[in-house]
């Protein structure tokens, strides 16, 4: 993991951002720029190199963690340590998404002469694009996902509840390696399925109902995120007819997704096969998201997204269909983005499975 390669391409936006230095305090970001995987920490990014900050609690594990950073333990709130190191420094950049006003109030006041200036977008836009071992990491938690998948499917029977798949799910992920969940899985039986994101409840499966499952494992800090629609004996035939359009729509959306298209285009293009279906109206989200170390982060596809994607990026395609009162149907895969098209990183079958 190249923590110095990502502070350094963060120390070269230095001057774009009109800033001497980047003060970085969202924890996901201290975990990203260094390795630390506590509670507490912030890094100050320089153009000279970068101070890593942290409190009593954490000295030895940021000694094990951080060994190639210098390292300031701090008794007092972080405020009243900085300006000993801002030697230099005239403005300040911060993570504005992440610092209250309160905060911002106080930090300003301890720093005197030294101006504040928020930022937005400014680590999220690195993490946007994996180095190899971020993407290594995102594929053993999709490997974990499709393992649990094919052996949750043994679990289905007349009787059994929403709730209980769930759980049943999640334990199968932990055994399988997961470090734990990427999300709150969602589990979805029959009119229940119509719902984008349902909440597992005490739903009980019965013969001819569509099982949505919406779920992922977390692998070293990194998440993976799947959704397969599957049939408990034969579905109505509407819903076999929507499957076929949804993995149609997917499938179209993968083929437009390369480096340097938008994602509204990516969007555009999986959209219209379900709006030729006559079922545009019940595609109520947008295509997808990037995935990293959280669930939803850039870049977003949908209607409203200009964003170009990287190469080196990873999102999910997951068009759905979503009838009330009849049920619904989601299609979701992970894909890397590179310069002449993707990769899907997970295996499970796309087509329709009927138990
Ligand atoms: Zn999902
Ligand atoms: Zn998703």
């Amino acid at each position: 993991m190249d923590h110095q390669l990502r502070r350094s391409a963060l120390a070269a936006r230095l001057e774009d951002l009109s800033v001497d230095a980047l003060l970085v305090t969202r924890m996901l970001h201290t975990r990203y720029l260094t390795g630390f995987t506590g509670s507490s920490g912030q890094v100050l990014i320089r153009g000279d190199g970068a101070l890593f900050f942290t409190d009593g609690r954490y000295t030895e594990q940021s000694r094990r963690e951080v060994p190639d950073l210098e390292r300031i333990t701090y008794r007092n709130p972080l405020r009243e340590e900085l300006p000993d190191h801002l030697d230099g420094i005239r403005r300040l950049g911060f993570e504005a998404e992440e610092m209250t006003v309160a905060a911002r109030d106080r930090l300003a006041g301890a720093l005197g002469d030294v101006e504040l200036v928020p930022t937005t977008e400014v680590v999220e836009a690195l993490r946007a694009v994996k180095d190899d071992d971020e993407r290594a990491a995102i594929r053993q938690a999709q490997a974990i996902t499709d393992a649990a998948f094919e052996r949750i499917l043994e679990h289905f029977a007349v009787g059994v509840s929403e709730q209980q798949i769930a759980r049943q799910l999640e334990a199968l992920m932990l055994d399988e390696g997961a470090e734990g969940l990427a999300f709150d899985s969602i589990v979805a039986f029959g009119e229940s399925a119509a719902e984008p994101h349902h909440e597992p409840a005490h739903r009980l499966l019965e013969e001819g109902d569509v099982i949505k499952l919406d779920f992922g494992a977390r692998f070293a800090g990194y998440h993976a995120d799947m959704t397969r629609t599957v049939a408990f004996g034969a579905p109505a035939s509407e819903l076999a007819k929507i499957h076929d359009v949804v993995k149609q729509s997917q499938q179209a959306g993968i083929d437009a997704v390369r480096a340097g298209v938008t994602g509204s285009a990516v969007d555009a293009v999986s959209r219209a096969v379900i709006e030729r279906a006559g079922y545009g109206e019940f595609f109520v989200h947008s295509l997808g998201h990037g995935v990293g170390l959280e669930v939803h982060e850039a870049p977003s596809l949908g209607r409203k997204q200009d964003d170009l994607l990287p190469a080196g990026s990873v999102v999910t395609i997951e068009p759905g269909i979503y009838i009330p009162g009849l049920g619904g149907v989601r299609i979701e895969d992970m894909v890397e983005v590179n310069d002449d098209g993707c990769v899907v990183i997970g295996t499970s079958t796309r087509d329709l499975i009927e138990l």
